[in-house]
């Protein structure tokens, strides 16, 4: 292949091809802010460790964490003399194990950070996206070659009810701007789940923490995808 003949620009974005499951999970936890006696930094991050008191049948759980600067600890309130009959076995072993996947839930639980009155910066939150196959139950046999437009369904996973917008993920996942993004929006490539914009948190409150997004793509696009007369990943 000659120099300058390569097909895909570092650039190009990575539409789902066919149907993908996009798991959101969180790499680090948000940063706390709370006031600090020790010191005037007031930011507080995950130790990852456990304080787990047992007494009479009752257990009182709390995340610790730590002042960025003087290091001064905090406890994270997590169950407060909870019945241990009421806690799966696989729970309490996570705390008291330190469980890294136990202490990441608790310290991206935001109903757990507003009980403490513990205000998270989720923009110093990391997360990724794990984007896997998905097959759909019977679905159906004629491949996409026999059909003119194709549709991808994406089916998008936030067991961790992290505030991502919808919009950010995407524009991350596919490579696009934030325009070109609004513009796939517009045309109708791109189908968000009923009453969703591109601002839409999934998993917040009451918002639905499981979703189904829907990119069309014609056939004829092949690894591109047409918006209006702009063409996105190949000619970016
Ligand atoms: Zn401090």
């Amino acid at each position: 292949m000659k120099a300058g003949t390569q097909k895909r620009p570092d650039r190009c974005g990575d539409f789902p091809r066919e149907d993908e499951i996009w798991r959101i999970v969180p790499v680090k936890p948000p940063v706390v802010r709370r006031q600090c006696p020790g010191c005037r930094a007031g930011l507080f991050e995950s130790t990852g460790k456990f304080r787990v008191n047992a007494n009479k049948g009752r257990l009182d759980v709390w995340l610790i964490y730590s002042c960025v600067r003087c290091k001064r600890t905090w406890n994270m309130e997590i169950l407060e003399r909870t019945d241990t009959r009421k806690i799966s076995e696989q729970e309490r072993k996570g705390f008291q194990e330190n469980d890294g996947e136990t202490a990441l839930r608790s310290a991206c639980d935001s109903r757990l950070l507003q009980r403490n009155r513990a205000e998270a910066l989720w923009k110093t939150m990391e997360y990724q996206v794990e984007r896997s196959p998905w097959r759909k139950m019977g679905a159906e046999k004629d491949g996409p070659k026999e059909r003119s437009v194709r549709t991808c369904a994406v089916a998008l996973q936030n067991e961790y009810h992290l505030p991502v917008r919808i919009g950010k993920l995407l524009a991350g996942e596919l490579g696009l701007s934030r325009k070109a993004l609004e513009a796939l929006a517009e045309s109708g490539r791109l189908i968000l789940p009923e009453g969703w914009t591109l601002r839409t948190k999934p998993g917040e409150g009451a918002l639905q923490k499981h979703a189904v997004l829907l990119f069309l793509l014609s056939e004829s696009d092949g690894n591109q995808i047409t918006v209006g007369k702009e063409k996105y990943l190949y000619d970016y």
